[in-house]
């Protein structure tokens, strides 16, 4: 006899990390490339000695911290290790076998694992001809059976962005007992002024609730550490399904430091846009179709062109994230990584036509 694992995981899709090739440029993560913030790494090496003692389980002083920055009751609001892990306690908190969780397709690709892991079904809505959330294809796929529903903005892998007038009026016509997840990992990205805020509409609504990560623009994506504003008694069934002591020491006060560095963090943000709208200029230039973006990368649909384009990158040693016969997510990274990805992405056009 031999042990018996569930005959069902063998159809998972693995989920597909970023390659790190040492010499290579690694666009291939949605990382920040400047690293952590300062103040972080000042706050982790000073906590380093203390790693012998178990984490504070309940996450007291960060989600104290958060409360005040958002202006929330501490009730609202859940820790996890990495908003990942929070996406999984969704589905846990909200689902059984018979419940469906929605979202759009292609999107952040933990949502399918994870849904399929807990055990709940999985409804995959098409994004527009234009890359974007097609919301009302989302909310012509509610159910009775709706337990939750993933709406990825700015979206991952492609970048486009909801306006906070079409979201509201989305909201407006889900169902009260669906819980809308704003899933908001590149929120800081986000320069257009009328793009939504997840914790303000979180804060209004009964129904919905504001995800957000240190990985990417704190640049913590190696601590492990994300966040959600939501009702209370969903904060609290979060609380409820979360491994004891995920969320680690060392991520704890390297976020506390991150939130207080709030300058910092505008300086880098600032310099990540600028540089987004440098690479979207050229790639356009060059004669790439690029949808908008808001996010720290950009989006080439090159569909069954996109192995070539990977390969290509590859050889000019800069690595990016292929969704085979898809297309390609590119990391904004430093000027010169960005000058090395443009580069082959011009030989690439010359090549391929
Ligand atoms: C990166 C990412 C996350 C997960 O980030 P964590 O590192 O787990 O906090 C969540 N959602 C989206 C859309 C992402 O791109």
């Amino acid at each position: 006899m031999t042990v018996r694992t569930r005959a069902d995981l063998d159809k998972l899709p693995a989920y597909v990390a970023g390659r790190t090739i040492p010499g290579s440029i690694k666009l291939a993560s949605n990382e920040v490339s400047e690293g952590p913030l300062p103040s972080a790494v000042a706050a982790i090496n000073q906590a380093a000695g203390e790693v012998h003692r178990y984490p504070d389980m309940g996450v007291g002083l960060l989600t104290e911290a958060l409360a005040a920055r958002f202006d929330v009751d501490p009730e609202r609001i859940a820790v996890g290790c990495g908003s990942v892990a929070l996406c999984e306690q969704l589905v846990q908190a909200t689902c059984t076998a018979e419940d469906e969780v929605i979202f759009p397709w292609r999107s952040f690709e933990a949502y399918p694992i994870i849904t399929h892991v807990v055990g709940a079904k999985q409804v995959r809505v098409p994004l527009t001809a234009g890359h974007a959330l097609d919301l009302e294809a989302m909310l012509a796929a509610i159910t009775p059976a709706t337990r939750l529903m993933f709406v990825c903005t700015p979206n991952n892998p492609t970048g486009t962005l909801l306006r906070r007038a079409e979201l509201e009026a989305f909201l407006d016509r889900v169902p009260s007992d669906v819980l809308v997840v704003l899933d908001e990992a590149y929120f800081e990205f986000v320069s257009d002024p009328d793009g939504p805020d997840g914790v303000e509409i979180a804060k209004q609504r009964e129904n919905v609730a504001s995800m957000r990560t240190f990985s990417k623009a704190y640049g913590l994506a190696g601590l492990r550490v994300g966040y959600t504003v939501a009702p209370p008694e969903v904060a609290a069934a979060l609380r409820k399904v979360s491994i004891p002591f995920s969320v680690n020491a060392l991520a704890q006060v390297a976020a506390i430091a991150s939130l207080e560095a709030q300058d910092e963090l505008r300086k880098r943000c600032a310099n990540v846009i600028a540089e987004r709208e440098r690479v979207h200029r050229e790639l356009v230039a060059i004669g790439y179709e690029v949808p908008e973006t808001q996010a720290n990368f950009v989006w080439l649909p090159l569909g069954e062109r996109t192995t070539e384009f990977n390969e290509h990158c590859l050889e000019n040693r800069v690595v990016v994230r292929a969704f085979v016969g898809e297309g390609a997510r590119v990391t904004i990274g430093q000027p010169e990584e960005n000058d090395a990805f443009l580069a082959a992405a011009r030989s690439f056009g010359r090549i391929g036509g």
